[in-house]
């Protein structure tokens, strides 16, 4: 296994037959972050000059104190406010990045101070700009801060961009613990998917020759142990907990950033979370946080496992034709994803049948996946999301996405593998009957 602190900063090549590079050479974790900040930046930058972007809320917790610092210490910082749309929080998506961009000074470097929405649009302005950019993180809510991704919403539609990751991510233990509790919940339903994105790279791996890094996935193990036994000290805010959750969220974040996709910390448990978001794009109705709605993707995605799993003897389904009228305007977008998958699904069904590759992914898969009571229970003692109506959904609004969930991205999951052995549509209603309503 890799040692976190050895990774930072490097090129190597890696037991797996692959190089790494991991972008982000500082790691701050300490109360005194943000004292360290403008030697640490300048240790990254060619000059002096910095864009520093916030909202209104993250710029009062640490964007000005982060200002005040940097230029004590002889930067000169120019501000941006990132304003709240409708009176909500800002959006990442294309009217606000051309209204940043418009504006964007000529700097050295760039500083985030927030969480996902800040993160990006900062990632994506650094990228454009050519310039590096650090992150001040405000809140544990998702694993955004190290990766190269970002994921806006162009002409409406969620669009995915690789730029690159940051040269150095901060944070301050007293911040990260006093944000609102709900923000540090959503943070542990995306650390929480681990287990069934590994499996799914496993099965991506074994069938569809995804590179594997056996390194990386193990690499946010021994921190996911922490929250596991002792999720109640998420919800008191111990800051151990607080710790293990923000090392989870960090490294996953390095881990996607160092196989170059989403494999080690997406799998078939995110595409719940993003079709809600999608049926909210379509329909107007609100959705919840990312790794709030991931939480509960987990859960229907450890149900699915624990049934795939239990097959000896496949014999494996074509997958259902795609419900276009669903869809409505996003019909297009969507079909193209899905018309992907359909050959690499049915080239994996020949693999399937002749069963030795199935035994591997079975032996390979079952420690892996851990067993949907326990997701819940450390959900639920974390004081996250685990039901329908944690997440501001009807069981119908859920079952509707887990049944159009395999539909949006051409990567095939464990809920492909649910379609191919008869598990779903079938299991919908005792998913949500049994696992979601309270
Ligand atoms: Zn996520
Ligand atoms: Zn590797």
């Amino acid at each position: 296994m890799f040692k976190r602190e050895e990774l930072l900063g490097r090129t190597f090549a890696c037991s797996c037959g692959q190089t790494h590079t991991v972008g982000t050479r500082i790691i701050r974790y300490a109360e005194d972050a943000v004292a360290h900040l403008p030697a640490d930046l300048a240790s990254c930058a060619p000059g002096r000059r910095v864009a520093v972007l916030a909202d209104t809320r993250t710029w009062a917790i640490a964007g000005r104190q982060a200002t005040e610092s940097l230029r004590r210490q002889g930067w000169s910082c120019q501000e941006f406010i990132v304003p709240d749309r409708g009176g909500k929080s800002p959006v990442c998506d294309d009217v606000t990045f051309d209204d940043l961009n418009a504006r964007f000074p000529e700097v050295d470097a760039a500083l985030a101070v927030g969480c996902g929405v800040v993160t990006d649009l900062t990632k994506w302005l650094a990228f454009e700009h050519d310039v590096p950019f650090a992150v001040l993180a405000t809140a544990p809510t998702m694993n955004g801060f190290t990766s190269a991704n970002v994921a806006p919403a162009i002409d409406g539609v969620k669009t995915l961009l690789v730029a690159r990751a940051p040269v150095a991510v901060f944070a301050v233990p007293s911040i990260m613990a006093a944000a609102p509790f709900e923000l540090a919940a959503a943070g542990l339903g995306d650390a929480i998917a681990k287990p069934v994105s590994t499996a799914d790279w496993v099965l991506n791996h074994l069938f569809n020759a995804e590179p594997f890094c056996k390194p990386c996935s193990e690499l946010i193990n021994s921190l996911e142990a922490y929250y596991f036994e002792f999720p109640e000290h998420l919800r008191e805010r111990r800051p151990q907990a607080i710790e293990a959750l923000v090392n989870a969220l960090l490294y996953s974040g390095i881990a996607m950033t160092m196989i170059g996709t989403s494999a080690p910390a997406s799998g078939g448990e995110h595409l719940l979370s993003h079709t809600l978001d999608m049926m909210s794009a379509l329909d107007g109705q609100e959705h919840d946080l990312h790794g709030r709605q991931v939480g509960v993707g987990t859960i229907v995605a450890t149900v699915l496992y624990e049934k795939v799993l239990h097959v000896e003897r496949p014999k494996p389904l074509p997958l259902p034709d795609m419900d276009g009228a669903f869809w409505g305007p996003r019909v297009d977008h969507v079909g193209r994803q899905y018309e992907q998958k359909i050959p690499v699904v049915e080239a994996m069904a020949g693999k399937m049948r002749q069963g030795g590759l199935w035994r591997d992914f079975v032996d390979r898969g079952r420690p892996l996946v851990r067993p949907p009571s326990q997701i819940k229970d450390c959900l639920r003692r974390a004081g996250a999301a685990h039901t329908c109506a944690d997440i501001g959904c009807s069981p119908d609004r859920v079952r509707c996405a887990m049944l159009h969930m395999h539909e949006i991205r051409k990567r095939p999951t464990v809920v492909d593998l649910a379609w191919m052995l008869g598990i779903l549509p079938g299991a919908v209603d005792d998913i949500v009957e049994d696992w979601l309503m309270d």
